[in-house]
């Protein structure tokens, strides 16, 4: 059966890259019919908390990444925080030791630095002398009754190399004697990353490692673990980076990198997962819409590209703006209501007692917004009781100074006559605007200035109905009582 993990260390928020590395392990678990599991690494004790940990589960939960095990769920292979599982890495440390597969290293922080400037001075990389890897016994066990600190070494043969057939980028090989007899425990008696994630994928059973590029360089080491304790090796699959515009690797000078925030800004799951799906990898033929389900059942590894993904916001802008057009307009208007009561531009009360009217002001702007949180800024003039000119609004109405008086005078006299019905006023209005000798260009932007106080939006007639005959007559009054 399929088992894959994925491994978030909770020392900040959910980056849009680790969010990918989740999804693409879960597509494959779905996939197989196999078990995604959650796994904590929080041994980084400084680093590590609690409310980075509830925001890296809320935006997993949030994009809908469910996992079969994990830290608040358990599972049969627990406890799914590292940080509860010293005990467990100590045990294989201790094996190593006994099987004179790993030693350890008495070299203070000096030595090992004048090692490492040796070598520089040498113009060759630093590798450690392996000085402590033949000590006698009685010298350390001398070591050790002086407490004398000491980290734990594995032995690395320097013959050969490692291959790893990697399911994305093929085999890549790596040379042994590029190695050397690497740490495996620190002095303050932690186990590091490379050791305690091999221990935690083979016991946890995980079929296939799938993970960020970045990792690819570790794995020589972690197979040398692997095959140090005879444990079997997974299969890996390292995922090419995300870049911004520049190649570089994206980062938070390209713009927002947390999930979270994309949550905040209005951008609906479904788009994310989507878009988050088609970086790095793309299904057969041109598609780009695709719901959960399909993707699953197109997914493959090994159409994973090999070349970093470039992140484009304006084309995750258009596709939650896709999706949005698709929602049915109750289940719209649900999610933009946190919007607009957060805005200030809507009460509890408002949503109990002009829910109707809410869900109209929603369904004009189905078409308009990319986020859900556009809705506020781009229909407050639907909430507010006195509007404020944008600048372009400003300049059409000193544009067609001498028609406002005439355009303004008309459109009150058509409200009173045959109130804001759109399938009476649209046609009174241009028959009317037309013998009072106004364009439409000019009567439609000016009436949509002095109701909306902007020059974009929803079509005209539409905000005529939706405001009603009082406000109408109301902003009407206000503008007649400017001098133009
Ligand atoms: N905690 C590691 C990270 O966040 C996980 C690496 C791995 O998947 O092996 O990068």
């Amino acid at each position: 059966m399929v088992r894959v993990r994925f491994a978030p260390s909770p020392t900040g928020y959910l980056h849009i890259g680790g969010a990918r590395t989740a999804l693409f392990n879960w597509l494959f678990a779905r996939e197989h019919n196999g078990k995604f599991i959650l796994r904590i690494e929080d041994t980084d004790k400084e680093r590590s908390t609690e409310e980075s940990l509830n925001e890296i589960l809320r935006s997993l939960r949030w994009l809908g990444l469910n996992w079969d095990e994990g830290p608040d769920i358990g599972g049969p292979y627990g406890p799914y925080f590292q940080s509860q599982r010293l005990d467990i890495y100590l045990k294989y440390i201790d094996k190593l030791l006994d099987e004179n597969k790993a030693y350890k290293c008495f070299c203070t922080k000096e030595e090992l630095e004048e090692e490492r400037k040796k070598a520089e001075s040498e113009k060759r990389a630093f590798k450690y002398s392996g000085k402590c890897k033949n000590l006698p016994e009685y010298e350390i066990k001398q070591k050790e009754q002086a407490k004398i600190p000491y980290t734990v070494r594995i032995k690395i043969d320097q013959e050969g190399e490692t291959v790893i057939k990697d399911k994305i980028r093929g085999e890549v090989v790596f040379q042994n004697f590029v190695l050397d007899d690497f740490i495996i425990m620190r002095a303050d008696k932690m186990p590091v990353y490379n050791f305690v994630v091999v221990i935690d994928d083979a016991l946890m059973q995980i079929t296939h490692v799938i993970r960020g590029e970045d990792h690819l360089s570790n794995t020589p080491k972690q197979i040398h673990i692997y095959k140090a304790l005879g444990f079997n090796i997974p299969e890996f699959a390292h995922i090419p980076l995300i870049l911004g515009p520049d190649k570089s690797k994206l980062s938070k000078r390209h713009g927002e990198t947390s999930c979270g925030v994309y949550e905040k800004n209005g951008f609906l799951p479904e788009a994310f997962i989507n878009y988050l799906a088609l970086l790095g990898w793309s299904p057969d033929g041109e598609k780009t819409e695709m719901s959960v389900d399909e993707i699953i059942k197109e997914f493959s590894l090994e159409k994973v590209h090999k070349a970093g993904a470039i992140f484009d916001n304006q084309k995750l802008l258009w596709l939650n703006g896709v999706y949005i057009r698709k929602k049915n307009i109750n289940e719209l208007t649900e999610l933009c209501i946190p919007y607009l009561k957060e805005s200030g531009l809507i009460t509890d009360d408002d949503i109990k007692n002009k829910y109707e009217y809410i869900k109209k002001v929603v369904a004009l702007q189905q078409e308009k917004i990319k986020t859900l949180s556009e809705i506020s800024h781009l229909s407050d003039y639907f909430f507010k009781d006195n509007i404020t000119l944008t600048e372009d609004a400003k300049k059409i109405l000193e544009k067609n100074k001498q028609d406002i008086k005439k355009v303004i005078e008309t459109l009150k006299n058509i409200i009173i006559e045959v109130g804001v019905e759109k399938s009476k006023v649209e046609e009174k209005i241009r028959i009317d605007m037309e013998k009072a000798g106004i364009k439409p260009k000019v009567f439609m932007h000016v009436i949509r200035v002095i109701l909306t106080g902007t020059t974009i939006g929803p079509g005209l007639f539409d905000i005529i109905e939706t405001l009603g005959k009082d406000v109408c007559l109301k902003r009407i009054e206000n503008t007649l009582a400017n001098d133009f």
